[in-house]
């Protein structure tokens, strides 16, 4: 693997340099990033060097940057029933607003809010966690990617929705089997009997049956 300088850094920082502080102006652009680790639940997931197609478009607004983005990924895992791979295309479709990450801009709005954060203030604590923050002139796509993603995995991952699974006496998946496939439970006190009448007394007992 080779590393430049820019892959030190998450292949989720967005560039907002052309839209900061221009409220009006819109950007869009198809980006594709190779995820840098695995991204999913333990039974799906993106596989670490996926590929993520995103159509990006990134509007500057009074109070920071509008991203609307929809995501193609394929996810990776096992069906819950057969075991077998399970391959999930994901398309996902992000929409947060990013802040600017400062208080000196004059803004009555913020004023505002900060004064109702006095009265309710767990609420608006809660609300406040929700919004994404630019780090500067960057924007990290990452944790609503991360979101995303894991609202859109399966918990329990099917390679077909009628997926049969296995048979529970010798493992094997029914997709693979004979519609009369079944294990003949012998009680052991026959079983003797049962190899008697299969070492030669079929033939006999058929002759028996026909004639009487
Ligand atoms: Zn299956
Ligand atoms: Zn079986």
């Amino acid at each position: 693997m080779v590393l430049s300088s820019m892959s030190k850094a998450s292949p989720f920082l967005i560039d907002t340099r052309e839209l900061i502080r221009r409220p009006g102006e819109m950007r869009e652009s198809t980006v594709e990033i190779v995820t840098p680790y695995p991204i999913g639940i333990e039974v799906i997931g993106i596989p670490a060097g996926a590929e993520l197609f995103i159509d990006l478009r990134l509007e500057s607004v009074i109070e920071g940057v509008l991203v609307t983005a929809t995501v193609e990924a394929s996810a990776v895992g096992e069906c819950a029933r057969c075991l077998d791979p399970v391959v999930e295309d994901l398309d996902l479709y992000i929409q947060e607003l990013y802040l600017y990450d400062d208080d000196d801009r004059p803004s009555g709005g913020k004023k505002a809010k900060k004064a109702a954060k006095h009265r309710e203030e767990d609420e608006e604590m809660e609300a406040d966690e929700a919004l994404y923050k630019l780090d500067g002139e960057l924007l990290d796509l990452e944790p609503p990617f991360l979101d995303a993603v894991v609202l859109a995995l399966p918990f329990a991952p099917l390679c077909d929705p009628l997926c049969p699974g296995l048979c529970v006496e010798c493992g094997l998946p029914w997709r693979d089997l004979p519609a009369d496939h079944a294990h003949e439970v012998i009680d052991p006190r026959w079983a003797d009997l049962k190899n008697r009448l299969d070492l030669g007394g079929s033939a006999e007992m058929g002759d028996t049956s026909s004639s009487g």
